[in-house]
């Protein structure tokens, strides 16, 4: 299918990267469970490993069906070109990758998923790379830890645990103004409820093995680029605008254009880093995704009606959901997430930290995993989990203090969600 502007999401969503297999004429997308691809002969496989055409090599590259996912991907988020990984943190370091060096920094939001704040604060320094963590509600306070090391700025558009909603274009406004790009990790969103091209950010990336997926069976994170961002415009992006001796000399942003940060991706990135989709994992994601606007106005339907019941129980002190309007996010939901907040939020618990355990142990219809943006509902006590590494004041600032608890609202029949949540609520007590 030509991906003409006039179709809809809805349409995209099925269609977009996907085209009857041209050997069989299968309708849905094959999975290509093959290594290695023949070459047409000695001319053909010199073009292809010096980058003068486009095809496929190894898998370690590329593989036909994840090809169809990167260009699903790109096509949902309005971007120029995707790259597949096996993860959402595979995803980060693919997108820092071609950005960073040792010495460099990146600014990141306070409030992130744990795995995430976890990443940037302690591993990514064996690289040599660092980042600084504030409050993207405090725009002064971005600007200012921007210096002339940064060479991004990262957040999330629907911001972990709680459900928060970043201003994408204020942040966007400061990335540009200091001439580095803004990475936006739109998972809990997805690109049904946020665009975050279309709010300034360069680079969107995703751990698939959320929403997208939906069902909770596989792994998979992808980099979407814009195409939009100069890398040529200063000298602090070398890897794309300077010589890649790997590769004769050729220059990725001179030679790629809007598709630069893509081709680097998968020819430099996939290629030594290794952080391939397998096509198995492609398959399942681009089967998720052809019904991901029917979930994703479910979860936020049922999402506000869990929200707002719960804000009124007596043993709750005090509900996340920025689709409530007692949220102080919830004027960015029609700008930043025009169809819905989401299905992600925290409850605070009267009863602290004791409670929260109780409540997690006697729910029966939610799960208590470590995991988030499933067709099932899904509970989590951050600080004894996924926020167990952070400091007290990480937990705080992060919003997973003690008598925090995470809940992904699924798919289920909310009376029955409600009735669960209740019946613990009195338990916890
Ligand atoms: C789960 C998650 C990640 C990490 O993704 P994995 O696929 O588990 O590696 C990153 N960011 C957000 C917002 C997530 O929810």
């Amino acid at each position: 299918m030509t991906d003409g502007p006039s179709y809809g999401f809805d349409t995209l969503q099925i269609h977009a990267g996907a085209r009857p297999d041209p050997a069989t004429g299968a309708r849905q997308v094959p999975i290509y469970q093959t290594t290695a691809y023949v070459f047409r002969d000695a001319d053909h496989a010199a073009a292809l490993f010096n980058l003068q055409e486009v095809g496929y090599i190894y898998s370690r590259l590329t593989n036909p069906t994840v090809a169809a996912l990167q260009e699903r991907m790109a096509t949902l988020e309005g971007g120029a070109g995707a790259v597949c990984c096996s993860s959402g943190h595979a995803a980060q370091i693919m997108a820092l990758f071609p950005l960073m060096g040792p010495g460099k920094n990146i600014v990141a939001s306070t409030r992130l998923y744990g795995g995430t704040i976890t990443q940037f604060s302690q591993t990514i320094k064996r690289f040599g790379w660092s980042a600084t963590f504030v409050d993207f509600d405090d725009l002064d306070a971005v600007k200012a830890a921007i210096d002339d090391d940064t060479r991004a700025v990262f957040c999330e558009s629907i911001a972990n645990p709680g459900g928060y909603i970043t201003d994408l274009d204020a942040i966007s406004a400061i990335s540009d103004d200091a001439g580095i790009p803004l990475i936006v990790d739109n998972t809990s969103a997805t690109p049904y409820l946020c665009r975050p091209i279309e709010h300034g950010a360069t680079l969107v990336v995703h751990s698939m093995t959320k929403y997208l997926t939906g069902n909770g069976t596989v792994t998979g994170g992808v980099v979407v680029d814009s195409g939009k961002f100069d890398w040529s415009a200063n000298d602090k992006f070398p890897s794309l605008s300077e010589p890649e001796p790997a590769y004769h000399g050729l220059k990725f942003h001179e030679t790629f254009g809007p598709l630069a940060f893509t081709f680097h991706g998968i020819a430099i990135g996939l290629r030594d880093l290794g952080m391939t989709l397998n096509p198995q994992a492609a398959h399942y994601t681009l089967m998720g995704i052809e019904t991901l606007s029917l979930r994703m106005q479910k979860h936020v339907e049922n999402a506000m009606e869990v929200a707002s019941w719960l804000e009124a129980h007596d043993a709750v002190e005090a509900v996340t959901y920025a689709g409530l309007p007692s949220s102080p996010y919830n004027d960015r939901v029609a700008r930043i997430c025009p169809k819905g907040a989401g299905g992600l939020f925290t409850v605070r618990l009267k009863g602290g930290y004791d409670a929260c355990v109780k409540f997690v142990d006697s729910l029966e219809i939610f799960s208590h995993v470590a995991n988030l943006g499933d067709t099932r509902s899904l509970v989590i006590h951050s600080a004894s989990t996924t926020h167990r590494q952070l400091t007290p004041e990480q937990q705080e600032a992060a919003g997973a203090g003690p008598s925090v608890v995470r809940i992904s609202i699924g798919i289920e029949d909310p009376a029955d969600l409600i009735a669960d949540l209740n019946q613990a609520l009195n338990a916890s007590k």
